[in-house]
């Protein structure tokens, strides 16, 4: 089918579909400030998504012309990425959703009547928890299970990663659908995206639902056609290959696929055919944004033929063919193909001119670099570069990089600053410029030994201190971490949940420590600091990981494997992981589990994991075709991306995991295993933490010596400590129970003794936990928890039996000491000891016993302090008298105040000498309050 055919095909499928037909939007969209090319069809309907413009139809299908400057790298190397490309694509905005976007996109790929693909060679991707899609595509679809992969946010999401690092907005998880040639490699032609959340803030719960779900997709028409066409690569498709084979003409060339032309002949044909569209919009080859990534193209292209031999303008000769090739969707073209030939033609003059004598000077700066031992391209050099020779400082990365030379684009930046360009180049951010991305560039990957050695000789290939690349470091202790990148190393860069190794690189006079390894695409990045001497470029060093450390890092990890059996044996299939982090003698398992785990599986998995270790089963591990490894039954874990052959790691015959990570050779090696907690992260999720080897013996040392204090602190053997607690508590309780109600309690109860036989340390741990639930404490402050509660009981004692004493004095000894003034009975004494409770009780009992009767009882505390309480019956209060003012007049005599109601009434005083001056001045209160009762008054 020809390429124009499938482009009408699909608009006119999706039309049929009740969709409107919308033209192409401009490549160059000057409206919208966020990109500077179009970069997917979806962009022209930003706002209908986000519903900000009245929408006159809710489903739309266009052929989008997208510039994409993140596959510029890509271009001639691989076999599917263009910088300009077509993507055709069908929208919904909140009309229909996930099943018939899902059931339109499998007709028109496999219906006879439109592309007529065989289904057999498609499978899909679905985000990890998109249930929703993936049952869709297995039980309305039938795709069988081996043919929906469930991959992560990474690889599944829109925008990537959007879940967990944003950004804030509509966003929702995409379904791509891959086709599988009989030969060659697999491609992705389709991604269907299902806007259907707001994200909002960070995780957990920070994905809500839209009230009106959308539908974007987008359907690579050059990929299609090659499927269609059954090429091998895009370019050579109906409207690439004749761009091709022109180029090739006007180079002089026969076009060799394989070789280094051909890689050179079809960036040629991306180059101008972008160039041509984009010139077509009068984007100009310029200095700034969209205007240098025309220049950087066209110079590139040119750069290639002079590469070739060319010394002639020979781009612009292209432009006819492209406008040919391009005629049907865009006939314009031919209307302006001269004008975009003539600014092509002198773009590849300006070029030619000074391009020779740049290509001298950069063969002069790599000869001297090579006699001065430097391999980082320096900011400088590649500033003059730009400034006077007009080499685009991406070209000089990638002459550098296919030598191996690295390039300091911070240092380049620096120098066109220096020099009065005024954004301190900072147009050149429009490529990846990091100092790890030209790394990448120039070393594409470290060799990994770390599975069969801890020590290698390497070659240190690049140092990056303060996001420089340099050739040299001498400064020790550098403030921020300083990253090694060497050919080849046995340090493991964290991933698949397990962290990275430290050690130290060493050579020739100097050591650098390394405290973390991290790794970025299949670059390791050794993390750490100088410690001694001089570092250089391009020098041989040894690796040596930290044999230790990684021996208990590899325990942990094994320990998974193991816990990760036991768990499926113990609680179902369904508990599958979700996320793990391995690190020395320690490890954290997330995996799926509706509810929280008993006490007696968590036991039953413990101990299975415990007899696996105790087995001695051997581990092994071996590359294998990712199909063998499914068919082997290997634990495939969602959200992984699997590479293929996989790494299948085995123990014995039970476990079969696929893992990049390092592991024991056998499983007794574990030493010890020790699951120390079990808690929820989230709905649906369960965690348990663990301990191995050294960790999890010095834990059990910990217990079984907290275990022993908290016995000795209670007085009792280890075997009774719960039982000990359980009382200790019940008589904390109760003692407080009697220091407010003033009554008395029993004599502590003892707990049984049940013999000293040496307690196992499943006992040990049982008994410990046992008593860290009752006193609702973490295991290990069970001691001190029963020593502040010991505290508290005997304060609570001390205080009930001062309360005793105070309690001889009863409410009847007091009604006999009664004065009578005014017709009321008047009690004012002093009760020694009793606390406020017993106070209030007693004028309680008395106000009971008879009416018309006033009370002011005052206590003296040990502390020096004084305690007044006042109460009166109704009939005086309707008399005049208040027990609050009562108080309030007599407690400043004893230093304090107070007050209350007029029928109960409390205060406080701190100087209990003034005592028998305080009970004479309550007499004379309550005198003037009954004598001279509601009358004002007289003296
Ligand atoms: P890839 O991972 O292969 O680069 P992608 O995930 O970036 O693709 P999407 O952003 O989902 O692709 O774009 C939708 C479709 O557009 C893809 O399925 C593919 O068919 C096509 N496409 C994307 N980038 C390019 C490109 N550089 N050249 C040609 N077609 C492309
Ligand atoms: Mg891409």
């Amino acid at each position: 089918m020809k390429t124009d055919e499938l482009r009408e095909k699909y608009l006119s499928f999706f039309e049929s579909k009740g969709h409107v037909r919308k033209p192409s939007d401009v490549l160059v969209p000057t409206w919208d400030p966020s990109v500077l090319f179009t970069p997917a069809g979806m962009n022209q309907f930003k706002d209908h998504f986000l519903g900000k413009v009245k929408l006159e139809f809710t489903r739309a299908t266009t052929c989008q012309k997208c510039l994409r400057t993140g596959d510029i790298d890509n271009v001639g190397r691989t076999a599917y990425h263009h910088t300009f490309f077509e993507m055709l694509g069908n929208f919904s905005f909140g009309d229909y959703f996930k099943r018939d976007a899902i059931h339109w996109a499998w007709e028109f790929l496999t219906s006879k009547k439109w592309l007529g693909l065989p289904a057999d060679r498609l499978t899909v991707t679905v985000y990890l928890d998109d249930d929703e899609a993936a049952g869709i595509w297995g039980n309305d679809i039938g795709l069988s299970s081996d043919r929906i992969e469930r991959m992560g946010e990474d690889d599944n999401f829109w925008p990537a990663g959007a879940p967990s690092s944003g950004p804030d907005g509509v966003c929702g998880p995409c379904s791509e659908i891959f086709y599988h040639p009989e030969q060659g490699k697999s491609v992705e032609i389709w991604n269907l995206v299902f806007t259907q959340f707001n994200r909002v803030g960070a995780p957990p719960n920070n994905l809500r639902p839209l009230p009106s779900k959308n539908i974007d997709t987008g359907m690579g028409l050059e990929r299609t056609a090659s499927v269609l066409q059954g090429v091998e690569t895009n370019y050579h498709i109906d409207i690439l290959k004749p761009i091709v084979l022109a180029a090739a003409e006007v180079c002089g060339q026969s076009y060799d696929p394989q070789a280094e032309v051909g890689r050179r002949l079809r960036r040629i044909t991306d180059h101008v055919r972008a160039c041509t569209l984009a010139i077509h919009e009068n984007v100009y080859p310029g200095n700034k944004e969209e205007k240098y990534v025309i220049r950087r193209l066209l110079r590139r292209a040119v750069l290639d033929g002079r590469l070739m031999g060319m010394s002639e303008p020979f781009l612009y000769r292209l432009v006819p063919v492209v406008a040919e090739m391009m005629r049907v969707p865009y006939p314009e073209l031919g209307g302006t193909a001269d004008r975009v030939a003539s600014v092509i033609k002198k773009e590849e003059e300006n070029f030619l001119g000074t391009v020779d004598a740049g290509l001298n000077h950069i063969d002069r700066i790599f000869g001297d670099m090579q006699s001065q031992e430097r391999s980082v391209v320096r900011g400088e050099d590649a500033a003059r570069l730009y400034t006077t020779y007009g080499v685009p400082p991406e070209l000089f990365e990638q002459m550098a990089a296919e030598r191996n030379l690295t390039f300091d684009w911070p240092g380049f930046r620096q120098d066109m600053a220096k020099h009065g360009d005024v954004s301190g180049g900072d147009q050149f951010v429009i490529f990846k410029t990091g100092p790890i991305e030209a790394l990448k560039r120039a070393l594409h990957q470290t060799q990994f030994l770390g599975y069969d050695s801890l020590e290698a000789s390497a070659e240190v290939k690049g140092i990056v201190a303060a996001d420089h690349l340099c050739d040299e470091l001498s400064e020790i202790g550098h403030a921020s971490p300083v990253t090694i990148v060497l050919d080849r190393s046995p340090f493991y860069g964290e991933s698949g949940g397990q962290v990275g190794d430290v050690g130290e690189i060493v050579g020739e006079g100097f050591r650098f420590e390394v405290t973390d390894t991290q790794k970025d695409g299949d670059l390791l990045l050794h993390i750490g600091h100088l410690r001694s001497g001089k570092l250089r470029a391009a020098t041989k060093v040894t690796a040596r990981v930290d044999p230790q450390r990684r021996q208990e890092i590899r325990r942990a990890h094994s320990a998974t494997h193991l816990l990760h059996y036991a768990l499926q044996k113990n609680l179902g299939g369904h508990a599958q992981q979700q996320g793990s982090k391995v690190d020395a003698d320690w490890l954290r398992f997330d995996f799926t589990n509706l509810s929280p785990v008993t006490a007696e599986q968590l036991a039953a998995i413990e101990t299975d994991v415990q007899a696996r270790v105790a087995d001695g089963a051997s581990v092994q591990w071996q590359y294998v075709p990712l199909a063998e490894a499914r068919k082997a039954g290997a634990m495939m874990l969602f959200g992984e991306k699997y590479p293929d052959p996989v790494r299948m790691v085995s123990m014995g015959a039970f476990s079969r995991e696929l893992c990049g990570g390092t592991h024991l050779s056998n499983t007794a090696e574990v030493e010890s295993f020790e699951i120390v907690q079990e808690e929820g992260v989230s709905a649906g999720t369960r965690r348990i933490t663990a301990l191995t080897g050294v960790k999890a013996r010095e834990h059990a040392d910990q217990v079984r010596k907290t275990l022993d204090e908290a016995a000795r602190e209670l007085g009792v053997g280890a075997f009774d400590v719960p039982a000990a607690v359980r009382n200790l508590a019940t008589r904390v309780r109760d003692l407080k129970k009697a220091a407010t109600s003033g009554q008395a309690v029993g004599a502590a109860e003892s707990a049984p003794a049940t013999g000293n036989a040496t307690p196992t340390y499943a006992q040990v741990r049982g008994a410990l936990r046992e008593a860290a639930r009752l006193l609702n404490v973490a295991l290990l402050d069970v001691p001190s928890r029963v020593q502040a509660l010991r505290q508290e009981a005997v304060q609570l004692q001390q205080q009930l039996e001062r309360l005793a004493a105070a309690g001889t004095i009863s409410a009847q000894s007091l009604l006999d000491g009664a004065t009578t003034i005014a017709g009321a009975r008047v009690i004012i004494a002093e009760v020694p000891n009793a606390n406020s409770n017993l106070m209030r009780q007693l004028i309680d009992q008395l106000r009971q016993q008879t009416d018309s009767i006033a009370v002011l009882l005052a206590a003296g505390q040990d502390d020096g302090k004084v305690t007044l309480v006042a109460g009166l019956t109704k009939d005086l209060i309707a008399k005049g008298a208040s027990a609050g003012k009562w108080v309030g007049a007599v407690a400043p005599v004893v230093g304090g105040g107070g007050g209350g109601k007029p029928d109960m009434a409390q205060a406080g005083g701190k100087d209990a000498s003034q005592l028998p001056a305080a009970l004479a001045e309550a007499k004379r209160a309550i005198e003037s309050m009954l004598q001279s009762p509601t009358a004002p008054r007289t003296t």
